[in-house]
């Protein structure tokens, strides 16, 4: 394997109880909490790693609180020829041991390579929502599609700006029947009947 860059920079602190910790046997054990805990729930083969390591409690007001003395936040990219992949997390350390373990406060958490890709389309497919929402107009329709009645409402959804795309648009008053799609709806299933067959 292939020796892994770290370029994870350590602070800077304001406080000199946390800029103090800071050493070889600190960074050392570290990276090896790293190999253990999180490079084995990565994607890509990683040759390197960045980002920052600080701490929430580095603030005067916290000296001498035992339980967030050691306790730090790294906020890691993880780099591989298939792209990177992120983790954040809170970690206490243990100065005598050299452990480090994952606090129970904030819990580590992952993006890997193929989690990005999903927020990404799923980003991508909003916008496009967005852009394309404009040329359709839900059309009113003259009357319930179940009783024939022609008593037809609009559906409202307070004052929620964006509520799911796919909730019904019309509602019938006789028989509280509710059908239809907003314009945003329409657009997400145009879309998604587009782009079937390619691969999601
Ligand atoms: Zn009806």
């Amino acid at each position: 394997m292939a020796k892994v860059q770290h370029k994870v920079r350590f602070g800077p602190f304001r406080t000199s109880h946390f800029r103090k910790q800071v050493d070889a046997a600190f960074r050392r054990a570290f990276y090896s909490y790293l190999d253990r805990e999180i490079i084995p729930f990565l994607e890509g083969d990683i040759v390197g790693i960045g980002g920052r390591v600080h701490s929430h409690y580095d603030r005067p007001q916290f000296n001498g609180l035992p339980e967030v003395k050691h306790r730090y936040y790294h906020e890691l990219t993880f780099h591989s020829a298939a792209g990177t992949e992120d983790a954040h997390g809170e970690v206490d350390y243990d100065p005598a041991t050299g452990a480090w373990t994952p606090s129970r406060v904030k819990p580590l958490r992952i993006w890997t390579l193929s989690e990005k890709l999903r927020e990404k389309r799923s980003r991508d497919l909003d916008r496009q929502i967005s852009m394309e929402a404009r040329h359709h107009q839900p059309v009113r329709p003259t009357k319930c599609p179940r009783c024939g009645s022609k008593r037809v409402a609009e559906m409202r959804y307070g004052c929620f700006v964006s509520s799911d795309d796919s909730d019904p648009q019309w509602c019938c008053l006789a028989c509280r029947n509710r059908w239809g799609l907003s314009a945003r709806g329409l657009a997400r299933r145009e879309i998604l009947k587009r782009i079937s067959g390619e691969p999601i």
